[in-house]
């Protein structure tokens, strides 16, 4: 029986206070409208990006809400105007979206910056009406990022939804919507180590260790990773870094350790933690003449970086990636068919270390909190 046009009744996890665990409650959701997909999401997974807006600690807090980005699923139907998306097909909704109208999109200079559906973390209503399409006996429940996953329906703009092969096997891709595109892309894409080069990753989560995915797929020669927490460093091992490097274990900033190791400082470095002292000390690390740094951690409201204007004359280059510089809507399904094809050299199951039903969502916010393990998919059916 087709559910299309009609109000659904599912089950999301609740964010109804800063920091307060989420609940599971019933909700209803509306239709989509006008350029709108519906979908039934089957698995999502926890980022950084979710905990952040969660804990609010210096953003606008936007409650009661439904968080959630990293998701696959299956649209259940299409709004009004919409030609590209059918019932049936397998998608991944993405947290930044691609209009294929504005300047953004149609230049050639850059990828995702899209003036229409760029991400913006502090609205939590659909651009089509500016109202929700989620409500519990009729009162408004935000969105977030335009998709909030953690619904078992959601509703996404068209422009933010990659419309991927039916045969993916849509657990293992769930986190190709965010975490491994942020930071693979930010090496292959942006970085560029060349083979036989050195690269350093600040931050060993998921993202940080799509860096180390991608230098290792480009050659790198010495992947060197940094991180405070000494637990990631164990899951880390599976990644083909070759030294560890803890900021703790030394009394001189963490940048001089690593110019010393490398004779000058490496060729490459990838910031995927969040903190403006790491993305000061990636920079910092990279060899004068040709270095290149790419920040992709989200600072603080309040961050600024500092370092002196000497150290980009001598020639560093200091660059920022967003979603690795991919656009969500025509680049991501080639992405999934190169994962599915074995011609990106990733392995998903190296990141998807835990796995949850969805009424334990809360525990997925405890490991990420504790630094836990990578990525914990949560099954939206269990
Ligand atoms: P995570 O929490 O799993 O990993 C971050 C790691 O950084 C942790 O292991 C932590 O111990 C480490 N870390 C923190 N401060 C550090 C410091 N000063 N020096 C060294 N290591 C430090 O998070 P994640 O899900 O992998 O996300 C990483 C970052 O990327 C987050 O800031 C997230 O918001 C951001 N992100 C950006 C984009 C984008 O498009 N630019 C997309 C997704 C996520
Ligand atoms: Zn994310």
């Amino acid at each position: 029986m087709s559910t299309a046009g009609q109000v659904i009744r599912c089950k999301a996890a609740v964010a109804w206070e800063a920091g307060k665990p989420l609940s599971i409650e019933e909700v209803e959701v509306a239709p989509p409208q006008k350029q709108e997909v519906r979908i039934k999401i089957l698995f999502t997974s926890l980022c950084h990006t979710d905990v952040y807006y969660w804990e609010c600690k210096g953003y606008t807090p936007l409650f009661p809400r439904i968080l959630g980005h990293e998701a696959s699923g299956i649209v259940e139907s299409v709004g009004e105007g919409v030609t590209d998306l059918q019932p049936g097909d397998h998608v991944l909704p993405i947290f930044t979206g691609e209009c294929k109208k504005c300047r953004h999109c149609l230049s050639e200079e850059t990828n995702n910056m899209c003036d229409l559906l760029r991400i913006n973390c502090d609205r939590g209503v659909m651009l089509a009406d500016g109202k929700t399409r989620f409500s519990i006996n009729g009162k408004p429940i935000y969105h977030f990022v335009g998709t909030s996953t953690f619904s078992q329906y959601t509703v996404v703009h068209e422009g933010q939804v990659a419309k991927i092969n039916p045969t993916a096997p849509l657990d293992k891709v769930c986190p190709i919507s965010c975490g491994i595109c942020t930071g693979f892309g930010a090496t292959v894409n942006v970085a560029k180590p060349r083979k036989g080069q050195t690269v350093a990753i600040f931050g060993l989560g998921a993202v940080g260790l799509a860096a180390a995915e991608g230098a290792r797929v480009c050659g790198a020669s010495r992947i060197i990773a940094v991180d405070l927490n000494p637990r990631r460093f164990e899951e880390a091992k599976k990644f083909g870094i070759t030294e560890f490097v803890n900021p703790k274990d030394y009394n001189k900033p963490v940048q001089e350790v690593i110019v010393e190791m490398t004779g000058g400082g490496v060729d490459r470095s990838v910031e995927c933690t969040g903190s403006v002292q790491a993305m000061i000390s990636a920079f910092e690390c990279v060899h004068d003449g040709w270095g290149v740094c790419v920040l992709v951690g989200v600072p603080k409201i309040d961050d600024a970086f500092k370092t002196h204007p000497l150290n980009l004359l001598s020639e560093r280059t200091l660059k920022g990636a967003f979603y690795g510089n991919y656009k969500p809507v025509s680049d991501i399904p080639n992405f999934v068919n190169k994962y599915m094809n074995k011609e990106l050299g990733i392995d998903m199951d190296k990141f998807i270390t835990h796995s949850l039903p969805f009424a334990d969502i809360n525990k997925a916010f405890d490991y990420m909190l504790q630094g836990i393990g990578l990525r914990c998919l949560i099954h939206l059916d269990a």
